[in-house]
């Protein structure tokens, strides 16, 4: 099974939209093994945006991914790197259509509710980051076999 990375940002933990987010995955039936509130400090949010250094927006980025508390969590489930993308939306308001967590909650992309890894590399990177092996907890969900056509 595959995991991504996400984390509610600053502005949708004080809109306490965390529990809306959250549930979103829960119901596609997505598994959450790890998950947890934290502060990021200054460095750890310039490694996790280390792609964007060169960015016009890169300070206003640390600035806003450190302005309060995030939840962090790893989700686990067939594809959901691009699953969870998807889930999330467009970057760009304008592009985010309703129905995704963005499209339905964003209006400037400054302030856009989540994070989600892009990539195989980034969600492995992001994982790592963020979460130690022991905070990763490998369960069983007694839905599961009515979620997947298992062999
Ligand atoms: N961002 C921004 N202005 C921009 C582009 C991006 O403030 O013009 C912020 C936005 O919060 C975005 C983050 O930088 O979520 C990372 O950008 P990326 O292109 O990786 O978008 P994402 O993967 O989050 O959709």
């Amino acid at each position: 099974m595959e995991q991504t990375f996400a984390m509610v940002k600053p502005g949708a933990v004080q809109r306490e939209l965390i529990g809306e987010i959250i549930t979103r995955f829960e119901k596609k039936g997505i598994k959450l093994v790890g998950l947890k509130l934290m502060q990021m400090s200054e460095e750890l949010a310039k490694q996790h945006y280390a792609e964007h250094t060169e960015k016009p927006f890169f300070d206003e980025l640390v600035k806003g991914i450190t302005a309060g508390p995030v939840v962090a969590m790893v989700l686990e489930g067939e594809n959901v790197i691009n699953i969870v993308r998807t889930m999330a939306g467009a970057t760009r308001p304008s592009d985010a259509l309703p129905g995704t967590i963005r499209g339905d909650y964003v209006l400037d992309t400054g302030k856009n509710v989540i994070h989600t890894s892009d990539s195989k590399e980034s969600a492995i990177r992001e994982i790592n980051l963020f979460f130690k092996k022991e905070e990763i907890i490998n369960y069983s969900l007694a839905t599961e076999t009515w979620i997947y056509v298992l062999p």
